[in-house]
């Protein structure tokens, strides 16, 4: 059997990786993918394990969120083992910088995020760190009230400091390159798997199912089933394929994270606020680089905005924006830091905001993306899911909900989304600065912004369905409909 595997994100590796333990001598994997993998969201991200962390006050309130919730839940549970696994598999050829496998003692994965409740934003961070608590206590999970004072590395403004934080135990993060180092060397030394360093055009079919892939040079790749993989430039690949496939709009996440150098300011765990209007609030991340260093580069993350276009480059507020934040939300300290990258990623988010994963209606074609904000969170899970469907074999009936060919999941309703939206718009703006006169300023700015929302839901038809915040702007310029 040959196994064609489209991306080379951490979605297409771990995939990858699950197979190669359920492989006959005589199956193959082939791995199609640029090597400088541009627009990579695996190589931007943090990459924070969160579950806990990303609840907001919206959260949990239907069936299919709360199964999405489950598969985040699993997902951390998953971790540690998995990172044993590879640094097993990789065995001789594990990467410098994860010579060690530390959970507990700090290595290329650790654990232990703070969640802070500061006043910089609005009344929204409040609502959301709430939330995290409740569900936190709900779920019987083992977290502490910290006083922020004693918070390692956290030096934020006066006017920023955080009057209520909590450490969360066992939400942890890596560094996302070093993991993919990792997949890489471990499959890049089995001779059952095959890179190509190049971009998949489209998909070719044969009467019974997809008969191979056509690359951007026009060179051909036959195989026997197929996994596309490739985050948010999917909706791409199937809109140039012209396959019958009803599958709905696939966007860029265009979000930016850097990587600093604070040489006298070592960070040792994950700090960052709830999620905020727009985005995921701001975040500061040890970013591991050796076993044998002390760790004195910072991961500050995140930027986000959608686009139906790939953006190449960071725009010059949202650098300029997040450093602000970092600066006087974590430590005023950062101000003397280096910037060694700035990472600009594409979250692959689709119109509903859930993912698209599984099997689709051409038989040997399964689909993975749409992983939005926690796909490397959610990884080993997908990837054990995605390698079983490859192989023909049945996974959670449950994962249904999510079939790449699903109609839109309209589970918001309308009046639930033009509150949430006033709220989130209310909250970008505060992020950005934004000093209303006094409260009838506040008052006129949120009225305007409900009757633009009830607008565009009255043009789009949305009567009794809500269309998500972060989807506004693409109902407002025809790109969701
Ligand atoms: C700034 C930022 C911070 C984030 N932080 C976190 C976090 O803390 N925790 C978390 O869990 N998630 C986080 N995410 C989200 C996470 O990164 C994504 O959900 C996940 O990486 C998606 O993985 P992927 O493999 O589907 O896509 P990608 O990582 O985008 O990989 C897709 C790959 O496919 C390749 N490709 C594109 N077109 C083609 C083609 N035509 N043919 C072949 N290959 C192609 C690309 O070059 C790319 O390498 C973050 C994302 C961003 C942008």
């Amino acid at each position: 059997m040959k196994h064609i595997i489209i991306g080379n994100g951490i979605i297409a590796l771990t995939t990858a990786f699950k197979l190669l333990n359920m492989l006959g001598p005589a199956d193959t994997i082939t791995i199609i993918g640029p090597i400088d993998r541009t627009g990579s969201a695996t190589l931007a991200a943090a990459a924070m394990l969160n579950s806990f962390a990303e609840i907001d006050a919206h959260s949990l309130k239907s069936d299919t969120d709360l199964y999405h919730f489950e598969l985040s839940h699993q997902a951390t549970r998953m971790w540690p083992d998995f990172e044993m696994g590879l640094i097993e598999a990789a065995n001789y050829h594990l990467p410098l910088g994860c010579a060690k496998y530390a959970v507990h003692s700090g290595g290329c994965f650790d654990q232990g995020t703070y969640v802070i409740n500061n006043a910089a934003a609005d009344q929204v961070d409040d609502q959301n760190f709430d939330a995290i608590v409740k569900t936190l206590k709900k779920f019987n999970k083992k977290f502490d009230f910290v006083d922020p004072k004693d918070i390692p590395n956290y030096y934020p403004a006066q006017r920023n400091r955080a009057m209520r934080a909590i450490l969360i135990h066992n939400e942890g993060w890596l560094n996302p390159r070093l993991v993919v180092e990792m997949l890489d060397t471990i499959l890049r030394h089995n001779s059952q798997v095959r890179f190509i360093n190049a971009k998949v055009d489209k998909f070719i079919m044969a009467v019974d199912g997809i008969d191979a892939v056509m690359l951007e040079n026009k060179k051909i790749i036959s195989g026997d089933v197929f996994l596309l993989a490739n985050g948010a430039m999917a909706g791409n690949t199937l809109k140039q394929s012209e396959l019958d496939l009803n599958i709905q709009p696939i966007f860029h996440g265009v979000g930016v994270s850097l990587e600093l150098k604070a040489p006298d300011f070592p960070h040792e765990n994950c700090i960052r606020t709830p999620n905020r209007g727009g985005a995921c609030g701001i975040y500061a991340v040890p970013f591991f680089q050796r076993p044998d260093q002390i760790n004195n580069h910072i991961l500050i993350g995140a930027s986000n905005f959608l686009s139906p276009e790939p953006f190449f480059h960071a725009r010059a507020g949202s650098v300029a924006h997040l450093l602000e934040s970092a600066i006087n939300e974590i430590n005023e300290n950062l101000f003397d830091a280096q910037m060694v990258r700035v990472n600009v990623g594409w979250r692959p988010t689709t119109q509903d905001t859930y993912p698209l994963l599984g099997r689709t209606s051409i038989g040997n074609l399964v689909i993975a993306t749409g992983t939005k904000r926690n796909g490397f969170h959610l990884s080993p899970l997908i990837s054990e899911m995605m390698a079983a469907l490859m192989m023909g074999e049945d996974v959670d009936k449950r994962l249904g909900v999510f079939a790449p060919e699903r109609k839109i999941i309209r589970e918001l309703s309308h009046d639930d989304a033009i509150k949430i939206g006033i709220e989130s718009l209310i909250s970008q703006h505060y992020q950005h600065g934004y000093k209303p006169s006094n409260i009838r300023m506040e008052k006129l700015v949120q009225e305007g912004f409900r009757r633009d929302l009830e607008e565009l839901h009255y043009k789009v038809g949305a009567l009794d369905w809500g269309i998500p915040p972060e989807l506004i702007n693409m109902y407002k310029r025809g790109h969701a409909r």
